[in-house]
């Protein structure tokens, strides 16, 4: 006998829904796909336990005859395509008919649907995949479907599966992201028994982003208008000091279906370059409209990836909608381009396909001034920094905390002849085991400060060399051997703020506070959930300014979400690496000179230590030689 067999339907289906099915947010989005394919105005989602033991979805569409509802769980049953050569216009979100029957096959299923201009409704029930049972039911036109006890027939799938909160933030990612694609539905949200999101379904598309993402990013959105031959790109885009640490605010929908496209989300980011620092995303909302031919869609089981017929001229209107929608932008702070000398890289490139007729250049707009009150710590920090004058924007740090940059960025510019350069840390090596006599320890270093310069760097006469001081680096680098150290004695010290900072979240981001909230108690906030979507600061680890606790929050959350959520020691590090340089001594501030002597007192002291958390340089020193050599007083 032969040993190949062909699977019993029961099988093939728990294996297609491997595919489609993979956790509760899948499900939910299936589900919500059919009901918009069907015409609704108004969709419900109610979900307990993280949409693994309960799920419904409730539609007024079209809803299904009594024999649509016969063959609704058959695979591959559809009536949304019919021929192959359908399969190259589809307009539908769906077209595949296996998620009713893959959804059946794992879980405790049950749908109510009438059909327009049908008196009686039809009940329908399977349990894991076994017979449909069919009954009359008296239930309004539209459609409910009811998921129970998900994957109950596939142990193994449970088990990859995270903590209640978590799915459930999958699942209200999902709500958020088809709520904005479509402000012509109303959606309603309900997790275990308590609303957590309504669209009014008016249209209004800016009143879905204050529903999902809150008041604060509405008002940041402008709006986007463009069109060329066959493509329509519409919707919103942020300012670019509203700007993510991550891309869970990017949104594209290609014809009304929400899709994950790195091509598109590069063309948005190239537009907003030079606005936006390096290691930071653009929040966006955007929908395009190009004929379905042009589109292959069936490309992935779970359609959220696409094929495009031509990507160049998808990037190429993408980008210039939203490099003239930012043009019209009124709120763009002058960013300074480093000096040449700058141990920064530059960053400004020209945009690839761009075409500089479609936009006006506009001289930079006046800058406003920072009307948000600052914070008024309970501890005065060590630091006393002065806030930068009106008018007078810092330049931003473009290294990201996450990535660190290698030595060959910060060594570069300042000689060609690099071999003269000692640093810092080589010389500490070799001078301090003499120096460091028992008499000598205690003592306070001796040096002198000459200035400082570019309002960033400190000189230093210190032991016949010059050193250059980076006030950053350095400030950086102590508040984080301070936090460290505090954090293993589990005693970081913090301050309580006067008017909590309410930061607004995604869903997902919500989840992961909600599971990782003692990890931030650890690093010295105190925080609680502030409605659906947003997280009040009391407290945080001292020197935190107001303006930075949001775009530190997001980053800790992103970090913890990168990692896989496992808190390890080296993860520990980068958020504590974060916190030190959102709490540090920023460039281009003036330092009084009692400040330089405090920084300068506490650097000379870090014996061995002479890069910040990022690997870049605190000092680095020239020798009185090299100096005369550079003035060719001696050869
Ligand atoms: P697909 O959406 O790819 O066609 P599904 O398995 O999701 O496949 O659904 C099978 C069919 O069941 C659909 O083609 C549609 O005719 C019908 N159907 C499913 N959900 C609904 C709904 N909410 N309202 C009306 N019809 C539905
Ligand atoms: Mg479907």
């Amino acid at each position: 006998m032969g040993r190949i067999r062909v699977l019993d339907k029961a099988v093939s289906n728990m294996i297609a829904a491997g595919e489609v099915v993979e956790r509760p947010a899948s499900v939910v989005k299936e589900l919500l796909e059919n009901a918009m394919d069907a015409g609704a105005k108004h969709i419900v989602v109610e979900i307990k336990a993280g949409g693994i033991s309960y799920i419904r979805v409730a539609d007024d569409g079209y809803g299904m005859s009594r024999e649509d509802a016969e063959t609704c769980l058959v695979r591959h049953a559809t009536s949304k395509i019919f021929t192959a050569e359908d399969l190259e216009g589809i307009e539908t979100l769906g077209f595949r008919g296996e998620a009713l029957a893959s959804i059946a096959a794992v879980s405790r299923l049950e749908i109510y649907t009438r059909a327009q201009g049908e008196d009686l409704g039809t009940h329908l029930s399977a349990d894991c995949g076994e017979e449909v049972e069919l009954s009359d039911a008296g239930c309004p036109v539209g459609t409910t479907v009811i998921v129970r006890d998900l994957f109950c027939s596939t142990p193994a799938r449970m088990k990859f599966l995270k903590k209640d909160f978590t799915e459930a933030g999958y699942i209200a990612d999902i709500l958020n992201r088809l709520a904005l694609s479509h402000p012509d539905i109303s959606f309603k949200f309900i997790n275990n028994g308590k609303e957590a999101l309504f669209t009014s379904g008016d249209g209004d598309l800016s009143a879905c982003v204050y529903a999902v993402y809150g008041k604060e990013m509405k008002e940041a959105m402008r709006p986007v208008s463009f069109c060329e031959d066959e493509v329509a790109v519409s919707g919103l885009v942020a300012s670019g000091l509203m700007a993510r640490p991550n891309r869970n605010m990017q949104n594209f929908f290609i014809n009304g279906r929400y899709v994950k496209s790195a091509m598109l989300a590069h063309a948005v980011e190239e537009a907003y370059k030079n606005e936006i620092m390096v290691g930071k995303f653009p929040a966006c909302v955007l929908s395009l409209s190009v004929n379905p031919k042009m589109v292959d869609i069936n490309v992935h089981p779970t359609k959220l990836e696409v094929k495009f017929a031509d990507e160049k001229q998808m990037y190429h209107c993408v980008y210039w909608a939203v490099k003239n929608a930012l043009t019209q932008e009124t709120r763009i702070p002058e960013v300074q381009t480093p000096p040449k000398t700058s141990v920064f890289p530059a960053v400004v490139e020209k945009p690839k396909v761009a075409e500089p007729i479609r936009v006006e250049a506009k001289p930079a707009p006046k800058i406003p001034e920072e009307t948000k009150p600052e914070m008024k710590p309970m501890k005065k920090p060590s630091f006393s920094m002065r806030e930068p004058t009106a008018g007078v924007w810092p330049i931003p740090e473009l290294i990201p905390p996450e990535l660190p940059k290698t030595e060959e960025k910060i060594a570069e510019p300042i000689t060609n002849e690099e071999a003269e350069i000692i640093l810092f840390e080589e010389k500490k090596e070799t001078v301090q085991p003499e120096r460091e006599s028992e008499e000598t320890k205690d003592e306070a270093p001796v040096y002198q400060i000459c200035g400082q310069v570019f309002d960033t760097y400190i000189i230093v006469e210190k032991d016949g060399e010059m050193l250059l001081v980076d006030q950053h680096a350095a400030h950086e680098r102590l508040r984080y051997e301070e936090l460290l150290s505090q954090y293993r004695n589990r005693s970081i010290v913090s301050q309580t703020m006067l008017i909590p900072a309410v930061v607004n979240l995604s869903a997902q981001e919500m989840a992961t506070y909600r599971e990782y909230r003692e990890t931030l108690d650890a690093l010295g906030f105190e925080t609680e959930e502030f409605g659906k979507q947003s997280v009040a600061i009391r407290m945080t680890p001292e020197e935190l300014a107001e303006r930075d606790l949001g775009e530190l929050l997001l980053e800790i959350l992103t970090m913890i979400a990168n990692s896989r959520k496992n808190i390890s020691e080296d993860l520990v590090s980068r958020m504590l690496y974060s916190i030190a340089c959102k709490g540090a001594i920023k460039a281009n501030h003036r330092l009084h000179e009692e400040e330089m002597k405090a920084l300068l007192d506490a650097v000379f002291s870090l014996s061995g230590i002479n890069t910040c958390p990022h690997g870049r340089p605190i000092t680095i020193s020239f020798t009185k030689t090299f100096i005369e050599k550079q003035f060719k007083r001696i050869v």
